[in-house]
């Protein structure tokens, strides 16, 4: 076996790893020792030396030896049993919550035991919850570990102990099986080698410190980190150049309908919607698809941009479809562009998910017939086989969360004659920049980010529900002036029904409260016309308030509305609050948004509602939500299957990215076999485009 590279030696060749260990270890992506060497420990435990009680700090992670004073078991709150140990310098708790008699034998009084774990502050001096123990009856004759000990992410069915004595064997083969350097040397002249890095994170010396650790700034962790992020990087790079061998229709720049359009509006575009327009052109010429997002906070413009990208399109005579999020948003879309196209000629079709049969059959015979050259629907929508006669961009809108396999998924529905469609992607989650080099490398991004002029920032406050009755009077002040008013229901649980019924009871509050007033009430459970009958009505201030659930939460557009409450605000989290925010400011009259809440509110509840009262620009913003929430919860990861990293924390290394997408390009360009191997590495799953 000497010689041989790890990646190709299987698990088995460990001592003790039968079929159906292999199979556990198999459930959790280790096959070959490469594998098993790359699955870190979380954290580690200092077992090298004994520490006195007397000395014992709050939070570390220690060994202590004594001797059982006294045991018992407590009938608090839970049932538990409780231990005290002493070796003569102070005393000790030790509290298990789950115990049987075996234990409770082994802690009789005067037993002697060795036992690890996290030292708290107890009431009654340091303790241990739940310690790691064993008898040992000389303090003298302990064999303490001379390597900090590894604590590996948890695992069901492998214990600890298996994965130590798995590495323990890894770790042997390794001085004699080589991990293989992927890195051009020039790039690792400066860094720890691959199998020192190994060596020292499996089992570090005790002198390590577990500091730099924590920072992940410790010289074994940057050699790991720098690569996975490179394998992510090349994997995203290599997606794209596996996307550029597909063809596309090219379109030439024309202007004669977006001329026209331009023309008639009451506006102009801003410089930064005619900078991205144009970014969207140069990607339409060329022969290749375009796989393009497009970022730009709420009401920065972002249906123009589409409008002025599918008209391109048209002119040469191509369908383009619009996808939204919610039927609500994509009849808005609907409307809006059959107010701008229909003038110029261009018919726009529309898709709905709950559409009756015959309807729906005879709009899609229009489309598949290509009497149809704009469609607009839901997402939804393309789950289903929609025939077109010739389908040249797909636009997504407010639709960030998709992962790498979706958007090529999207492409190969809608590939025709061995062309493919353009995509555009809009979204108003705007997420850091550093992120979004990580999560959309395979994209190019445009940013809108300007707002159109003569919008003023919606002011926020947080007030408690104590004084709800001075924020119904405010709202009675608002629509009096002639403004309009949202007022939004949240609950916490996740159903529509739940929702629908608190914005019912809101109903009949405000109802009571402000009988002069006209109100409107739209939530999921209402049928689509019923809640597009509303939603017009509101439009066009037949209605000076709408109670809504969150429903309305992304591209809702009623300029007139200047005041939105949030009742439960503590209960939603920063990206939804500040979407929801931007249903409002979006004329030039100043507009205001109440986030009522029920204190009292949690520490990261606090920090929300203050970051919201701080700020309106949705950058700072989502960088804000990238530090409380995590980059799975931001990227939306657990329903796409994104990055997940083994060594990487986004957050923590956010300041490498820039240079790792550097190098990732260097690599990607000059070395495509190391560039595979690295992927295959760390991302073996996530092979894109391997047959291309
Ligand atoms: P979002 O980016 O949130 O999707 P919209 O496209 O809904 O924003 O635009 C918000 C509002 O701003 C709409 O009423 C739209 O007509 C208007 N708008 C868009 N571009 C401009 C502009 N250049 N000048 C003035 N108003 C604009
Ligand atoms: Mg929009």
């Amino acid at each position: 076996m000497k010689g041989r590279l790890l990646d190709a030696i299987p698990l088995t060749t460990l001592t003790g790893v039968g079929a159906s260990q292999s199979a556990k270890l198999a459930k959790i992506g280790l096959h070959t020792l490469q594998d098993l060497l790359l699955h870190l420990p979380l954290r580690y435990e200092d077992r090298t030396h004994l520490t006195a009680i007397n000395d014992l700090q709050a939070g570390s992670h220690t060994t202590v030896w004594g001797e059982v004073l006294h045991s018992e078991i407590t009938f608090g709150r839970r049932r538990m049993l409780v231990c005290q140990i002493s070796d003569g310098t102070g005393t000790l708790t030790l509290r298990f919550f789950n115990f049987n008699a075996g234990m409770k034998n082994g802690l009789a009084t005067g037993k002697k035991i060795i036992a690890w774990g996290e030292i708290r502050r107890g009431q009654r001096g340091p303790e241990i919850i739940h310690p790691e123990y064993r008898q040992q009856d000389e303090q003298q004759s302990i064999a303490l570990q001379d390597t900090l000990t590894p604590v590996y992410p948890a695992t069901e069915g492998i214990r600890q102990a298996t994965l130590r004595n798995l590495t323990d064997q890894a770790l042997v083969l390794l001085q004699h099986n080589p991990i293989q350097e992927l890195l051009p040397s020039q790039l690792c002249s400066g860094l720890l080698s691959l199998t020192d890095a190994l060596q020292l994170l499996h089992r570090p010396p005790p002198e390590m410190q577990l500091a730099d650790i924590e920072l992940g700034r410790h010289p074994a962790q940057l050699r790991l980190i720098t690569e996975e992020l490179l394998a992510h990087q090349l994997s995203m790079l290599q997606a794209r150049a596996g996307a550029q061998q597909y063809r596309a229709l090219s379109f030439k720049p024309d202007y004669h309908l977006s001329e026209q359009l331009l023309s008639r509006l009451p506006f102009t575009p801003t410089a930064a919607q005619r900078r991205v327009v144009k970014e969207i052109e140069q990607d339409l010429a060329h022969s290749y698809p375009m796989l393009r997002l497009v970022q730009g906070d709420v009401g920065s413009g972002k249906t123009l941009v589409a409008a002025l990208a599918a008209l391109q399109v048209i002119a040469a005579d191509q369908q383009v479809v619009m996808m939204a999020p919610t039927e609500l948003l994509a009849e808005q879309h609907a409307h809006n562009f059959r107010t701008w196209f229909e003038p110029l000629g261009i018919q726009v079709g529309w898709l709905a998910g709950k559409q009756k049969g015959k309807a729906r059959a005879s709009e899609q015979e229009r489309i598949a017939r290509g009497e149809v050259q704009m469609v607009v629907g839901t997402h939804a929508l393309f789950q289903e086989h929609i025939q077109f006669q010739h389908l040249a961009l797909v636009i997504i809108d407010e639709q960030h969360r998709f992962g790498v396999h979706q958007r090529l998924a999207l492409w190969e529905k809608g590939q025709q004659q061995g062309f493919h469609p353009h995509q555009l992607i809009m979204t108003a989650t705007p997420i850091p920049r550093t992120l979004a080099m990580t999560a959309y490398a395979d994209l190019e991004t445009s940013t809108i980010d300007e707002l159109p002029p003569g919008r003023t920032p919606v002011t926020t406050v947080a007030i408690p529900d104590s004084r709800r009755s001075e924020i119904i009077l405010r709202v009675e002040k608002a629509c009096a002036e002639g403004r309009q008013a949202y007022w939004v229901c949240t609950l916490i649980e996740k159903s529509e029904q739940l929702d629908a019924q608190a914005a019912e009871n809101t109903l009949v509050e405000l109802q009571a409260a402000l009988p002069s007033m006209r109100i409107g009430l739209v939530h999921g459970r209402m049928k689509p016309a019923e809640k597009q009958q509303i939603m017009q009505q509101f439009k066009g201030h037949e209605l000076d308030l709408l109670i809504a659930t969150t429903v309305i939460e992304v591209g809702v557009d009623v300029p007139n509305s200047s005041l939105m409450i949030i009742d439960n605000a503590e209960r939603l989290g920063l990206a939804q609050l500040h979407q929801l925010r931007g249903r409002v400011g979006r004329g030039a009259i100043a507009s205001h948004c109440v986030l009522l809440y029920n204190p009292p509110l949690s520490k990261t509840a606090q920090k929300r509602l203050q970051v919201l009262r701080d700020t309106n620009d949705g950058f700072i913003i989502a960088q804000h939500d990238l530090e409380i929430r995590g980059p799975g919860e931001l990227l939306g990861t657990k329903q796409t299957g994104n990055a997940e990293f083994k060594v990487v924390d986004l957050v923590r290394d956010q300041r490498l990215i820039p240079e790792i997408q550097r190098i990732a390009k260097h690599l990607h360009q000059n070395y495509p076999e190391q560039s595979k191997a690295l992927i295959e590495r760390w991302l073996p799953a996530k092979t894109l485009f391997s047959n291309v």
